[in-house]
Formats: C-alpha cells, structure tokens, sequence
C-alpha cells in the first residue's frame, strides 16, 4: 500500500475534531469555531483563525500538517465547462470538472451547477475506454482531498456548487470508508451543507458495496456505468463485469431501488461497433423498465491513444429511439462543447506521464 496523506483538516468531521480536541483539555466550543472557519469563512490555514488561542493554532498546523490540494491547472473558459487540475501533497495529480447550468444537461431544465470529482489517484478498474483507468491504480483520495475538490473550485469558480457528482477519476466505491465520511461533511450543517439528494455516487457496477450502500441511512442517488446491456458487450469493454456479472448487478441495484425508493440511473457511453446495436437497446429498455431506472445515454469522448469512437448522430438518434420504444426512460446528451466536458483523466494523465520518474503504478485488489 502507498502511504496514507498525513492528517488534514478537511477530512475531520465535528465530532471526529471534538473527540482530538477533548484530548487536548480544548472546551467542546472549540471544535465548532474550527468547522465555522473552514466552512463558512474557508480560511484552512490554523494561523489565520484569529479567535483561536495561539497555543490552539499552532497545536492544529501540528497535528493536521496535511495540506489541501492547489490548483495547477483550469481549461475552458467561464460560461463552459471547466475542467481544474489539482496537484496533491505527494506530487499526484486529480481532475474535476464544473458544469455550469445548462437547460440541456440530463433532459430537464435545471440552474445546477454540477461539480464532478475524484475519488482516487488513478483507478484499478481498467475499463477498456477511460483515461482514468489507463495507468493502473495509485491511491485513494482522503475526505481532504475530496471535499478540498469542491472548496478549491468554489472559491476559483466565485460560484457556489448545488450539485456534485462523484464521476471523476476513480470508482468512488472502492474508496468506501472515505467516500462516506466525504458525505458527512458535505451533507452537515457545520460543513458544506449540500443536500443528499443533489449528491450522485457513480459505480461501474461494484454489486456488494452497492447493497452495502442501499441500507446506509442516506438520500443520495446512484447511478451505475452499465455501458453494455449483455455480459457479452460488457464483459469486453469491462473487466469488472466478470467479477460480478449483470445478474449480480441488476439484483444488487434492485435491492438498492426497493430499500431507498429511489430511481437510479444507468449510464450508457455509446461506443461505435461495440454497445449502439439495437439488440443492446431493446434489451436495456428491458433492464430499464424492470428497474424503474433512468437511463442517461452518453456520446463516447475520445480519448487520446485509444481507438474508440462515438457513433454518428444518426446511429444515436436511432438508439434512443428503440430504448424509448422499447419502454425504456431515455435521455441522449446532446450539447456541445463535449472535448472538455469528456473525459476526466486526461489532463493529469498528460501531466502525470510527463512527470513520471519510471516507478511502477501500485495495484489494488479488485
Ligand atoms: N468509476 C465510476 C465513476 C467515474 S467514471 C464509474 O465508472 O462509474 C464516470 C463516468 O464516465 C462513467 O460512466 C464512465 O464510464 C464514463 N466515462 C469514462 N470514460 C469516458 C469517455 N471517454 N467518454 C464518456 N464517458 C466516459
Ligand atoms: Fe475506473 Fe470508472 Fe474509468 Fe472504469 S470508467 S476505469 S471504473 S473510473
């Protein structure tokens, strides 16, 4: 295993810091005004707390050195869809991507503003089509460095977020533990007070964590990267699916829909010659209807040194037409400006290779 980031602030939750603050003789107060600091004025730096004994910041920037990701790089400009590079304390590099409000996006009229982060360094997935997963697998991201994604962008963007979805680089859940304790602090008051329900968790179809999921006491939504509506098609753009294949996963969202009562969505990349024949449609209008699922259909970004493209127009149009014919509750996102949009991965795998000193990618058991 690589070794863990040192102790942040930012993956602290209240009474995680009041428990370390107890420790310290510091009055239960104390914990709070830390979060009102962090949260409400966004200052992370101990020694600007100005209402804070001295003793008391310098035991914080001693205890918590861990500090939260930079900004390194932004593309696109400010009414489009931003992508930011972060650079983390060791070096790596992670990707988000802001989504201003747009009419278009998932079919319905909406002013979200969506912000889309990582989980990990990289993913041990290996889906044959991202750039995410290209080089393997290098860590999970803390609390920290995910809830730092969304107040790094924020305070850049001058914009607040309504809406986030864990869609960046990684499978957020392979980072289980930490991806819970992220939305703990993005749901609670003292922290970013971001509902659950405008919280969407991507998975590429990690059937027990799933269910472990369905019985968590938490509102948020999950969509699941089906890509293939057979094992056939999946199985060859998706390891994954060979560990747990579509009846382990459809039984597994199933549980989840019927325990949360909630609508989850299937996102399908249409890929040219390998997942937009009709057959594919017909039967994911299938798993659809059999769900109640959404179905969000998704244009194939290219990805630089890889071969797969996106249908013609003509072949998605057509595909969304037999899904909704088939029964199935489809939309085909359709706007432009999609080269940024796409993706996530690339920047800091461009960076990241540029960079690179020849060390071997550690692996994670999948
Ligand atoms: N690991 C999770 C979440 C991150 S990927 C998952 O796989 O669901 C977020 C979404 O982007 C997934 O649906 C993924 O399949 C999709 N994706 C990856 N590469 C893409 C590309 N080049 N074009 C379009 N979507 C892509
Ligand atoms: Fe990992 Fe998701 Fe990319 Fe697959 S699609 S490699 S699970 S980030």
């Amino acid at each position: 295993m690589p070794p863990a980031p040192p102790n942040d602030l930012f993956s602290l939750d209240l009474e995680g810091l009041t428990a370390a603050m107890a420790g310290w003789n510091e009055p239960a107060y104390r914990a709070r005004q830390v979060m009102d600091w962090v949260y409400r004025r966004r200052v992370a730096n101990p020694a600007e707390m100005s209402d804070l004994p001295r003793i008391l910041r310098e035991r914080l920037a001693e205890e918590f050195p861990g500090r939260p990701p930079s900004v390194a790089r932004v593309q696109g400009a400010a009414d489009t869809t931003r992508k930011y590079l972060f650079a983390l304390a060791d070096g790596r590099f992670v990707e988000s991507v802001l989504i201003p409000a747009s009419p278009a996006l998932y079919g319905e009229p909406s002013d979200r503003r969506t912000l889309c982060v990582s989980t990990q360094v990289g993913c041990a997935y290996g889906c044959k089509f991202c750039a995410s997963g290209l080089d393997g697998w290098t860590r999970n991201l803390s609390p920290g460095e995910i809830v730092a994604q969304l107040l790094a962008v924020e305070n850049a963007a001058k914009e607040k977020v309504n809406n986030l979805v864990f869609m960046g680089m990684g499978e957020p859940l392979a980072n289980y533990a930490n991806l819970l304790r992220t939305i703990r602090i993005l749901n609670a008051p003292w922290g970013v007070g971001l509902g659950a329900r405008h919280i969407t968790i991507s998975t590429s179809g990690l059937a027990p964590q799933i269910e472990t999921l369905a019985a968590e006491p938490l509102q948020v939504r999950l969509a699941v990267s089906l890509h293939g509506a057979t094992d056939a098609v999946r199985n060859e753009i998706m390891p994954v699916n060979r560990r747990y294949p579509l009846a382990v996963l459809l039984a597994a969202c199933e549980k989840f829909s019927r325990l949360r009562k909630q609508k989850i969505t299937f996102e399908y990349i249409l890929i040219a010659g390998v997942n937009d024949a009709l057959d594919q449609a017909r039967l994911l209008a299938s798993h659809s209807r059999r769900l109640g699922a959404k179905i969000n259909l998704i244009p194939y970004n290219t990805v630089e040194g890889l071969s797969w493209v996106r249908p013609p127009e003509a072949v998605q149009e057509r595909f969304l037409s037999a899904v909704k014919a088939g029964g199935g509750l489809a939309t085909l996102r359709r706007e432009k400006g999609h080269d940024i949009d796409a993706a996530c991965g690339q920047l800091r795998l461009q960076t990241e290779r540029a960079l690179r000193t020849g060390s071997d990618a550690p692996t994670q058991s999948v």
